[in-house]
């Protein structure tokens, strides 16, 4: 239970608190494929598949979401792309110049870029040497101004899960919202949080498709919180922001768990294979423990290495200009003979 009081009327920005949201055609009424005639949004009536407007509130894909996640649909938010469901975060709750954000570096980058653009002053706190969130250093950082903390669990780059105690205590003691961003959770052996947004009325969970479900080219994110804040993030959404291509594609694929639960195993299976056998590589100084789909390395020297899997047909991300990641690779897990040949690589370096 949150022992701290939190009152959603004091960290939304004014201004939109008193937004009424755009009406748009669709949202009056939705084709269901009856015999209605529709004749109020000026598209061209010939049929091509996506010649209608797509439903704004994405009513079926949420559907199965709500039913296989355990939540309602009204705590769902979706957008093109955990970085819009992102941006909306920012645009919904952060005054610019006024308002703050924490960051737990070494972390995703997106958070640092939109806090930018929307003028909004970024405070970084490093993880510890373990990589986990240094919460008495977090929580002294956090001010009245303070509308979020941002905790990528498991963590890109690191490939680590946070301490469920650390998070706990992190709900418990910030009066703004802690986004948990579960990009990687379905890799992970930890336990969403997404089953905890009724207990914790200041936490929200942003998950996407691009990763495990194999949908980054469709732009599919996914906000999960408590209805206050879903309805606040509603009224600034620009209506159409989730195509209609989008809803088919993802719908389809949230339908067909067998198939994801099916590649990601295989890409546990490889992953694990991959970190055994990148350990035994001499100039590798250290394998990160990974719950995520990518491995991150130290090694001797991380931009010869980098260039030379470059010149060996080999994209990797370097990742050394990060804090507390001086010297180290980020390998995402490939196909089976992705990684075999990526091990033949480095074993002729
Ligand atoms: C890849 C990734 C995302 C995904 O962003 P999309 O815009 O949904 O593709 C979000 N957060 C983290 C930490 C990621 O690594």
């Amino acid at each position: 239970m949150s022992l701290v009081k939190f009152d959603i009327k004091q960290l939304v920005r004014q201004n939109v608190l008193r937004l009424k949201p755009y009406s748009s055609a669709r949202d009056e009424y939705v084709s269901d494929g009856s015999k209605m005639i529709f004749l109020d949004a000026n598209e061209n009536p010939y049929e091509s598949g996506v010649n209608r407007y797509p439903d704004p509130q994405q009513r079926n894909l949420k559907a199965v979401l709500a039913a296989q996640k355990g939540v309602t649909t009204e705590n769902i938010l979706l957008g093109n792309g955990s970085d819009e469901v992102l941006d909306l975060l920012f645009r919904a709750f952060c005054e610019p110049k006024v308002d703050n954000i924490i960051t737990l570096p070494p972390t995703y980058g997106m958070y640092k870029v939109l806090a930018n653009m929307n003028n909004i002053d970024e405070r970084e706190v490093l993880l510890t040497d373990s990589f986990q969130p240094d919460v008495i250093k977090i929580l002294g950082s956090a001010d009245s101004n303070t509308k979020f903390i941002f905790l990528c669990s498991p963590n890109n780059p690191t490939g680590n899960s946070f301490s469920e105690e650390d998070i706990i205590k992190i709900l418990s003691g910030f009066n703004g919202l802690v986004v948990i961003d579960e990009a990687y959770i379905d890799f992970s052996t930890s336990k969403s949080w997404l089953k905890r947004i009724k207990e914790y009325p200041n936490l929200v969970v942003t998950q996407t498709l691009s990763k495990a479900y194999g949908l980054a080219g469709i732009r599919l994110g996914i906000c999960y919180a408590s209805e206050e804040v879903i309805s606040i993030l509603n009224t600034i959404k620009p209506p159409y922001n989730v195509n209609e291509l989008t809803q088919q594609k993802a719908l389809e694929r949230v339908l067909n768990q067998d198939q994801v639960a099916l590649e990601v195993s295989k890409i546990l299976e490889e992953r694990d294979k991959l970190a055994k056998v990148l350990s035994t590589i001499p100039f590798v100084k250290q394998v990160y423990e990974s719950d995520a789909n990518f491995i991150l390395i130290k090694v001797d020297d991380a931009n010869m290495r980098y260039k030379q899997l470059l010149e060996r047909g080999i994209v990797v991300r370097n990742r050394s200009t990060q804090p507390l990641c001086e010297n180290t690779l980020r390998f995402t897990v490939g196909t089976a003979d992705e990684n075999k040949r990526l091990i033949e690589v480095l074993k002729q370096l």
